[in-house]
Order: structure tokens, then C-alpha cells, then sequence
């Protein structure tokens, strides 16, 4: 089973995801509430994979649907049973969620100092609007700092997983996702860090097209927006409806449930095709195509920013 060679030594920490991200139905099988796994549990486990055959003492990942919620939860459990929010963390961290990586810190470095362990990844998606927000407690602010040092320069198997999703602040708010802001500001500490470290790391950002809210303009601008910061994108998908989430409720309706304002949505061949083709500005083929696209959109302005001018 090809899957299983992916993830044989990998540990799986926690279930449940309190992101609420619209296009995803983690929070919707597994629930919004985090259920983690004791440490002996872990460690019993990570134990069990040093005697496996073939292992050579690299942990793939120690993660999650998200890998930085382990052991997280509201303060105060009775105003979370009452809660009708979707999301935790958007649109902004709830102040009774207990965000503390400092549980987190400690399986890692327990796992790390285990006999065997040469090293213990994270392949799971980090949510770095997390590591970047700062509550009332210092304590918790603290562990995100260091949560965010250990994890750049300790777990990353070269290339670190992160899913910014768009540019468009438009759309990530109908993806409940937070604004790319704070991915730039992320992307600042991942290079600085690996600067200082003389580390030759790659930040991976996921992205996809053609989610409810999402125009081909938005997608021209993603383009131009991902190629300033030196991205040639890989990891990218065009929106697919799947079943419980409210971007297909959109996708379906063309309003939001929440508001029932209109929301533009790609839905037919072309029009997908049309904002996908945005993520490969890079590839020869796609030129004329999008020199077409923009020329109809009327942002010719993006043509030299592209590069699409140059033979
Ligand atoms: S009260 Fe806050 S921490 Fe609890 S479920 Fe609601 S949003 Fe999450």
C-alpha cells in the first residue's frame, strides 16, 4: 500500500481540528474538539517504530490534522459547550482557547532524547497563525516563540508544509482563513531563522483555486503576489466540492448561509481551468492563454510583472 510507506514511521498525536476552514470536513468527522493522546501513549508508540525493520531513526512526522493543536483547549470548558462558533482561531483566537504549544515542546524533545531517535519530522500542515498570536498569557506567547524556533530548526525535512491558501484576504475570508499578512509575516521568521542557522529550508504553501469567493482577477493577483516572494508553485489544488462544508453549500447555492449575500463561484470547465492556469505563469505552454486572460480582465499591469513579455 503506497500510503502506508508514507506515513510507517509516522506518529499520529491528536484527533480534531477547532480551524473550521470552510472547504474542509476534518472538524466535521472528527469533531472541533481536540481529543490528544497521553505522552506514554506517544512514546510507547514511537518506541514500537525504533524496532520496526527499516527504520533508520528519522520520525516522518509527529502530527495531526493540524499539527500544532495538541493538548489544546478552551479554558473554560463550559462556555465551549455552549459555543456555536465554527472556528476557534477565526476570525480571530478565541480568548478562552488555551492555546499553550508548551505540551507540544515537550513531545517533541522527549521524543527526540529517545534511544533510536535521530530525528522526529513534522509532515502535517502547521498553522502559523497560531505560532504568531499573542494572548494575555506570557507563558503561552513564550511557548509560540519557542514552538516556532525548535520547529524551523529541528522538524523540518527540508521543505515545511504551510497552507496560506490565497492572497486574496476576500476570499480567505470565506475560507475562514486568516489574511496572508500573516503568512508574510511568517515567511520573515522562517528565512531569518534559517539566515542565522545557515539552513537551506524550503517553505512549501499549499493554494487553491477556484473556491467559493475566488475570481480569475484574485487568481492573476495570487500569481504576481506568490511569484514576488519567489515561489514556483507545486502544491496546488483547484476546489473540489465535498460533502458537509460550507464552501460546497456555496458552491451549490451561490450564497453564503451565514449572510445570504451572493457569492461568485467558478463552476464550469472553463472557468476553472481559466483561474487554475494562474498557478503555472511559469510554464511556456500556459503564455498566450494568460496574456489573453489579462488582456480581457484589463490588468495588462500584471503581464510584466509575470514576465509573460519576455521570449
Ligand atoms: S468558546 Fe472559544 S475555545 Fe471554546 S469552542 Fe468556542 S471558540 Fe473554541
Amino acid at each position: 500500500i503506497a500510503a502506508y510507506e508514507m506515513i510507517k514511521f509516522s506518529v499520529n498525536l491528536h484527533r480534531g481540528c477547532f480551524g473550521g476552514c470552510a472547504f474542509c470536513t476534518i472538524s466535521a468527522h472528527q469533531g472541533k474538539f481536540i481529543a490528544s493522546r497521553s505522552k506514554g501513549s506517544i512514546l510507547r508508540e514511537v518506541e514500537q517504530i525504533t524496532r520496526m525493520p527499516g527504520f533508520k531513526g528519522y520520525i516522518s512526522d509527529l502530527g495531526g490534522p493540524s499539527a500544532n493543536m495538541y493538548k489544546m483547549q478552551g479554558r473554560d470548558l463550559s462556555v465551549c459547550a455552549k459555543c456555536k462558533r465554527p472556528s476557534c482561531i477565526f476570525p480571530a483566537v478565541c480568548p478562552n482557547l488555551n492555546a499553550d504549544h508548551t505540551p507540544l515542546l515537550d513531545i517533541y524533545r522527549s521524543v527526540d532524547s529517545m534511544p533510536g531517535i535521530r530525528k522526529s519530522f513534522v509532515g502535517s500542515g502547521v498553522r502559523y497563525d497560531m505560532l504568531l498570536h499573542r494572548g494575555k498569557e506570557q507563558k503561552a506567547n513564550r511557548a509560540a516563540e519557542e514552538y516556532t524556533r525548535e520547529l524551523i530548526l529541528n522538524h523540518v525535512s527540508g521543505r515545511l508544509k504551510v497552507a496560506p491558501e490565497h492572497t486574496s484576504d476576500r476570499t480567505l475570508n470565506v475560507m475562514r482563513k486568516p489574511s496572508f499578512n500573516l503568512f508574510q509575516q511568517f515567511k520573515k521568521i522562517f528565512d531569518a531563522e534559517n539566515r542565522k542557522h545557515n539552513l537551506n529550508q524550503q517553505l512549501i504553501p499549499y493554494f487553491i483555486s477556484s473556491h467559493p469567493g475566488c475570481t480569475e482577477e484574485d487568481m492573476a493577483e495570487l500569481a504576481a503576489i506568490t511569484k514576488e516572494l519567489n515561489f514556483k508553485l507545486e502544491q496546488v489544488q483547484d476546489f473540489t466540492p465535498s460533502p458537509m462544508t460550507l464552501a460546497t453549500e456555496i458552491y451549490y447555492t451561490g450564497y453564503h448561509p451565514y449572510t445570504l449575500e451572493k457569492v461568485y463561484t467558478a463552476t464550469t470547465p472553463a472557468q476553472k481551468t481559466a483561474q487554475r492556469q494562474f498557478f503555472f505563469w511559469y510554464d511556456k505552454s500556459n503564455r498566450a492563454k494568460l496574456i489573453a486572460a489579462l488582456k480581457r480582465l484589463r490588468r495588462t499591469d500584471l503581464i510584466k510583472k509575470l514576465h509573460l513579455d519576455v521570449k
